[in-house]
């Protein structure tokens, strides 16, 4: 009860065009169920054997994102059927997702990750990287990889104008790599920003996608 209801108050709350991706790590096929029971098909994980794991045990027409660090070589057991990754971080990454979308017949919708916060663990471009990419961008180098937008997170800090501060940057990034890539980034559309904590700062500078985990299912244990 308590997850289908959390789900509606963020449908309520959130302005239309605006997707959620519900991220199920920990949570057990039973919790995924009752969000699916509510209606809710989009779903993201930060793992790739957790994503096999749940997409086997679950309904076949839930999307599932990718919206944790992706090896290389684990690129291909995803493949098959990912909706959209949030988190590709390197030319090397895109190459592969091109290379294994093509084998399965597939073209796969992107993010490239923009390192926004403070913090030294958290991967992704750094906002000069991206802008050297987007310069250097050729989509028929990728054709099994469709780049569609920017993925970041903010630091985890409760001060809420380092927060928007952060997501105002990855934002105007977002602004400028459109102009760049102009038409060779033929639906460069998707700003994912915005998580349990900080959603309403993200959703107000522009995020598209929100990644909301303990908001719908309780806080992790
Ligand atoms: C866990 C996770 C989320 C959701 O976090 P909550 O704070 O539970 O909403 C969003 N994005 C990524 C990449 C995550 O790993």
């Amino acid at each position: 009860m308590e997850i289908a209801a959390n789900i509606q108050r963020l449908y309520d709350e959130l302005p239309a065009g605006i997707r959620i991706v519900a991220v199920t790590k920990t949570r057990t096929t039973g919790e995924v169920m009752e969000l699916y029971n509510a209606g809710h098909r989009v779903m993201g994980e930060n793992r790739v054997q957790e994503l096999l794991a749940k997409r086997e045990e679950l309904p076949g027409d839930i999307e599932w994102h990718m919206v944790g660090h992706l090896q290389t070589n684990k690129v291909k057991y995803i493949a098959p059927f990912v909706s959209l990754i949030h988190s590709v971080d390197s030319q090397k990454l895109m190459r592969t997702v091109s290379k294994e979308a093509l084998k399965n017949k597939r073209v796969i919708d992107v993010l490239l990750q923009v390192h926004i916060a403070d913090e030294e663990t958290k991967f992704g471009f750094s906002e000069e990287e991206v802008t050297g990419f987007a310069e250097g961008f050729s989509a028929a180098v990728y054709p099994g990889a469709r780049l569609r937008g920017l993925m970041g997170m903010a630091t985890f800090t409760p001060d809420t104008g380092k927060v928007r501060s952060e997501f105002i940057k990855l934002a105007s990034i977002f602004r400028n790599l459109q102009n760049i890539l102009g038409s060779e980034a033929e639906a460069f559309d998707e700003l994912s920003m915005g998580m349990s904590d900080d959603y309403r700062v993200a959703v107000g500078e522009g995020s598209t996608l929100v990644r909301i985990g303990s908001l719908i299912f309780g806080e992790r244990e």
